[in-house]
């Protein structure tokens, strides 16, 4: 037999069909089904929301009122009685020898005639009533016969999730426990292996199969920890492991696009920048360029800080493909950010005679767009989420760039590569991630930092606002906007209290606009406005018309006007760091200098305190996400929601930092030394990776 028949043989035993198992016929496979566990396998991954611990057995004597105990007793006597209005119960005595202790059931009385037998052992676990003499209703209970396992009522009891349809078909937790233990009875020896023994030694892991079991039937709290430990490290390893494939893959992938060295367009886009680039910008554009220049597909992050000068740098990397006649596609969060990169754009490349696009959901001539992307043609073309639809068919796409990233999942960025493999891709960010986690994420990504600001620029002064110095602040937003400067006043704005939130700033701006302030010309941005007004707003806003934004956090990505140069946070307390920070970098682009003041509107929390304290003290990003970092965790500081990281069933990388190194090491290492996964100690991992993820990731089929 080949080998690959072994395997798939082994595979095809965990993957029976769940009827499979005993105590699971067509109906109940039915319901088991649209909850999601469909093979024997899914079954065994049906893990245990909690444990309920019965590992004590209480002599009967020692039994108090209104406690829960799990008792081991010989059935005495038995029997049915009638009490009040023709109603029945049944009545079980039961005795350690020592006391004796009263059953008691009133439902389902039935179920019990000829169920007992004098001298039967059982294990019972229940609540003792609040009764002098001991007496349980309704306990669970078990025989205790040779040879069979008690499940229910003694040791660590798994708890399972489960739902009304469920437990219409007694699949609560018993009925779990019963169908998982004679799915583990039958099939455990069958379950493949998905590590390898020596992984499994260095990382301190028990073997698959114990995890499996353990996880269901522990003996001690150590045994689930480790049952736990063994199954999220898996989780992280593939995780890692398909990136460590992906990341050779982009080095072996010789098939990317071969753009030529720069020539003349990207140096006229050179000279016509109204300022020199930094070092740093320089450093970065040749690692795109040198990327972009060779064969392989480009998968680049950049990280800098905000007001660093990213986009200059985007733009210098499309003028690169735009000049070999391929297209360049920018993709942006939101439409506020895509419509200011776009005149940004339009400026610097009506100049060149290249043509740009807008597309976003709100764009109207979109089957015009659609069909100039489907021509031959260069351009480029900027737009949301819109860009990865369907229909929007872009041919001889060259270069991909993912603006402000923090904003799109790690889904949303495999989605674009697997649709577009040739294209080179460039991702931004401005919420530095240490570099740590940056390597974990961004796995199969090479990383460029811009750590330097363009020159001239001042350190923003950050103040907190005393109580009661509104004056004071209309004050310097007074003279700041007399001077001819432009003012951001931000509002909060959290979906939860969505309308009050709107309120205060709309109160605001009515307020604001009555005043001596008024003459200088106040604005109104949020994001539920429709797109034309927003434009309006912001075209006014960069013409100087307006000296004063009120804002809710709209702003927070993407505008740029050298001339904002006050920036009035209010209910700072409730913001999280890195927002303030991208926040604060939206003034102080000029030569002037600027300032932040942060105001508060509730007294804040410790770790609103924190947050204050850290934003008063440091004006570098890559500081304050270290600090953001310590605040918060590293699973909240990563948003892990918003990064799109997979759903882990066991992992959790807010508290597994430590795991996930350890699963990157080994996988990072084991393509290194066998990257086919040759070697017959790797065929088990080979086999899972086929086996569990062919089709999710493209990928896994390349081993
Ligand atoms: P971010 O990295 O936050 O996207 P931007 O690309 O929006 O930053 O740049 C911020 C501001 O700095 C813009 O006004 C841009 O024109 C300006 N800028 C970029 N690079 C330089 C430079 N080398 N010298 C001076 N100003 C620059
Ligand atoms: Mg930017």
């Amino acid at each position: 037999m080949s080998d690959n028949n072994r395997d798939i043989l082994d595979y095809n035993r965990i993957d029976d069909d769940v009827t499979f198992v005993k105590g699971v016929g067509p109906r109940r496979a039915s319901v088991l089904k649209k909850h999601g566990i469909s093979t024997v396998y899914d079954l065994l991954l049906y893990t245990p929301r909690d444990y309920i611990d019965r590992r004590n057995i209480t002599p009967i004597n020692q039994l108090t009122p209104n406690t829960k105990a799990t008792i081991l007793a010989e059935v005495e006597s038995y029997g049915m009685k009638f009490i009040r209005g023709g109603k029945k119960m049944y009545i079980v005595n039961v005795t350690d020898k020592i006391a004796s202790l009263e059953l008691i059931w009133f439902r389902n009385v039935k179920y019990f005639e000829g169920l007992f037998k004098e001298g039967d052992l059982l294990y019972i676990s229940g609540k003792t009533s609040r009764t002098v003499f001991p007496q349980m209703v309704h306990p669970e209970f078990e025989f205790l016969f040779k040879g069979k396992e008690p499940l229910h009522t003694i040791g660590l009891v798994p708890l399972y999730p489960t739902t009304a349809e469920l437990k219409k078909i007694s699949l609560d937790s018993r009925g779990f426990r019963k169908i998982i233990k004679s799915a583990l009875n039958k099939y455990i020896d069958a379950l493949p292996d998905d590590l390898n023994p020596r992984i499994e030694k260095t990382a301190n892991l028990i073997s698959h199969k114990d995890a499996i079991s353990l996880i269901h039937f522990p003996k001690t709290h150590k045994e689930i920890a480790s049952a736990k430990r063994r199954l999220a490290f898996s989780e992280l390893f593939y995780v890692e492991l398909l990136l460590a494939l992906q990341k050779r893959r982009n080095k072996l992938l010789r098939n990317g696009i071969k753009f030529k060295k720069a020539g003349e367009l990207v140096s006229r886009l050179g000279k016509y920048l109204p300022f020199k680039l930094t070092s740093a910008q320089r450093r970065v554009i040749k690692d795109i360029f040198k990327d972009m220049n060779s064969p392989r597909v480009m998968r680049r992050l950049l990280q800098g800080d905000v007001g660093s000068g990213k986009t200059i740098v985007a733009a210098l990397s499309c003028a690169l493909a735009v000049e070999n006649g391929y297209k360049s596609a920018v993709m942006v969060p939101t439409e506020v950010l895509a419509e200011q990169h776009y005149i940004n754009f339009a400026k610097l490349f009506n100049r060149l005679k290249i043509e740009t696009t807008l597309l976003t959901k709100s764009s109207r001539n979109k089957n015009e767009i659609y069909e100039k992307l489907k021509s031959d043609k260069e351009c480029i073309v900027i737009g949301t989420h819109a860009l990865i639809q369907e229909k929007v068919d872009i041919n001889r796409l060259g270069l991909i760039v993912i603006d402000e990233q923090h904003r799109f999942g790690v889904r949303q960025r495999l989605d674009l590569i697997s649709q577009n493999q040739r294209a080179d891709l460039l991702v931004m960010t401005a919420t530095p991630i240490p570099r740590s986690l940056a390597m974990t994420l961004y796995g199969d990504f090479d990383i460029s930092i811009i750590d330097e600001m363009p020159p001239g620029r001042k350190r923003i002064k950050t103040l907190l606002a005393q109580e009661g110095s509104e004056h004071l602040i209309f004050d310097k937003i007074f003279d700041y906007a007399k001077r001819g400067e432009q003012v951001y006043i931000i509002y909060p704005l959290v979906e939860k209290s969505e309308k009050i939130d709107l309120r205060a700033a709309v109160d605001a701006y009515e307020k604001l606009k009555k005043t001596t302030v008024g003459k200088f010309g106040i604005g109104l941005l949020y994001g539920k406005m429709d797109m034309a007004e927003k434009s309006e707003v912001l075209d006014k806003f960069n013409r100087g018309e307006i000296k004063i934004l009120i804002s809710t956090t709209v702003v927070e990505v993407g505008i740029d006007s050298p001339k904002a140069t006050l920036m009035v946070i209010i209910g700072a307390e409730r913001f999280g760091l890195s927002q303030l920070h991208q926040l604060r970098g939206r003034v102080g682009r000029g030569e002037s200098k600027a300032e932040c003041i942060l105001k508060l509107t509730h007294p804040p929390s410790d770790i609103a305190k924190q947050r204050i304290q850290a934003m008063l003290s440091s004006n570098n990003g890559f500081e304050i996400a270290e600090f953001d970092l310590k605040i918060r965790g590293p699973g909240e500081f990563l948003g892990v929601k918003q990064h799109g990281f997979p759903n882990f069933k066991f992992a959790d990388i807010t508290s597994d930092m430590e795991l996930l190194r350890q699963a990157r090491e080994s996988a990072f290492q084991l393509i290194s030394e066998d990257p086919k996964l040759e070697l017959p100690e790797n065929q088990t991992i080979k086999d899972y990776l086929r086996k569990r993820f062919r089709g999710v990731f493209r990928f896994a089929d390349t081993v």
